[in-house]
């Protein structure tokens, strides 16, 4: 060996189609700086977040019971202090009571005077282009020039009566609830004061809800069922669902497992119906809030069965949150040529020292089926889905960056694909999936 190990790691990038490096090289920190401000200027596409405030109790279909919050989750994270200071200029170090009101009435402030701009201005700040609003019904104070609905689905599966689902734990006693006051809303937009008497009936008013929806700017179907039962769906015929119905529309309570083929049989309805009408399906594929949520029966491999059914072969799945911590199984479930990986809440449950290492395994196995979220949310007055914003956009931004600047070092990729990765990421492979709906 003449070259010295260095020596070769220099003269690597020259080398039109070299062998790929297992280490980077000492220049990983100059290209992760002639990166990052040409990833900033990339406009972007959120694929998933719930902007709204926070006494709104529409931004989600459900609500959060109480739990253990990940430490960078916590309100003692100093990366709010952060946000708070990039946004609007917080004056302070810390973010004490008497602190926090300084911000919680600059932004009331900025809300009155700036009305229904106040949140695409947020965008504006991120460089985000255009964003999912995933929540129960749309705000008007969001513009829908800038956000576009996203609903949520699972209240058709909880018809019945629900007291053996809400006594499980602590947990379905917030959900369930919510659950019945969403399918009650979407009964009173049909004018329907009871349930339809008859199966193919009930059927129908699932898919004119799907519709009327769309009709109303709504690009997919939401998902969050994984808090609510197991995610493998059987294969149940459709006389055995309108059984179930006959029996239990009117009263009595379903045993479990009468429940469960009754839902099976409605999940598959709603993702045949996502085909029919191109309105993609977003599942909850991640762990979740909550003290109850069930990890092994919500891997994200208990929906293989769906996604490579070629049943199914019409209908966009996104994974939201790419079904970490089993991202690293998650990733070849995108090999489904209908099925995306999106990357939200994970770039804040992760530190970016951490989320790179996850972005760079997808981006170096199936890069054009992963798209970028923030999964924003409205926490409370002082961290709103505003800081969330912020978070999550520079949380993306920086890991992103490491991750395709580690990738050039080793030989993986040129300067001018990890860039092409980069939009691909942050915007082009979810506006993609949305045929012009939005851009
Ligand atoms: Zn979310």
């Amino acid at each position: 060996m003449k070259l010295s190990f260095a020596a070769i790691l220099l003269a690597a990038p020259l080398l039109a189609s070299a062998q790929a490096r297992p280490f980077p090289g000492p220049d990983v920190p100059q290209i992760y700086q002639r990166l990052l401000p040409q990833i900033e200027k990339i406009p972007m596409f959120d694929h998933h977040a719930h902007p709204g405030f926070a006494d709104d109790a529409d931004v989600d279909a459900m609500a959060a019971p109480p739990g253990s919050a990940a430490l960078r989750e916590r309100d003692t994270n100093p990366e709010l202090v952060a946000a708070a200071k990039a946004l609007w200029g917080y004056p302070y170090n810390d973010l004490s009571p008497e602190h926090t009101k300084w911000l919680i009435d600059k932004k009331s402030e900025l809300k009155r005077q700036q009305g229904i701009a106040y949140f695409s201005n947020i965008l504006d700040k991120l460089n985000i282009e255009q964003g999912v609003a995933n929540r129960a019904m749309m705000a008007d104070y969001l513009d829908p020039k800038r956000f576009v609905w996203v609903f949520f689905a699972d209240s058709f599966m909880w018809p019945f009566d629900n007291q053996r689902e809400t006594a499980r734990n602590s947990d379905q006693q917030v959900y369930i609830p919510l659950q019945e006051k969403m399918l009650h809303r979407w009964m009173q937009h049909e004018g329907l004061a009871k349930l339809p008497a008859n199966f193919a009936d009930y059927l129908a008013f699932v898919s004119r809800i799907l519709e009327d929806n769309q009709k109303k700017g709504a690009i997919a179907q939401k998902f969050e069922v994984a808090y609510f039962r197991p995610t493998k769906f059987s294969d149940p015929t459709h006389e055995q669902a309108e059984d179930i119905y006959q029996r239990f529309v009117s009263g009595g309570i379903p045993s479990e497992q009468e429940y469960r083929t009754f839902q099976d049989y409605i999940f598959r309805y709603l993702v045949r119906e996502g085909g029919r009408l191109h309105l993609p399906i977003h599942i909850h594929s991640a762990v979740g809030i909550g003290d109850y949520f069930n990890l092994s029966e919500s891997n994200i491999l208990n929906l293989e069965n769906i996604l490579r059914d070629p049943r199914y072969s019409s209908t966009i799945f996104v994974m939201i949150h790419g079904g970490y911590p089993y991202d690293r199984q998650a990733i070849w479930l995108a090999a489904v040529k209908n099925v995306y990986l999106d990357t939200s809440e994970t770039e804040i449950l992760l530190y970016p020292s951490e989320f790179k290492k996850l972005l760079k395994q997808w981006l170096e196995t199936f890069p054009d089926k992963v798209t970028f979220g923030t999964d924003c949310f409205p926490y409370n007055d002082a961290l709103g889905a505003e800081e969330s914003y912020w978070l999550g956009v520079q949380s993306t931004r920086t890991a992103l960056a490491a991750a395709l600047a580690e990738m050039i070092s080793e030989g993986e990729v040129t300067e001018a694909q990890a860039l092409q990765l980069a939009h691909g990421y942050l915007h082009d492979n979810a506006v993609g999936i949305y045929q012009g709906r939005v851009h």
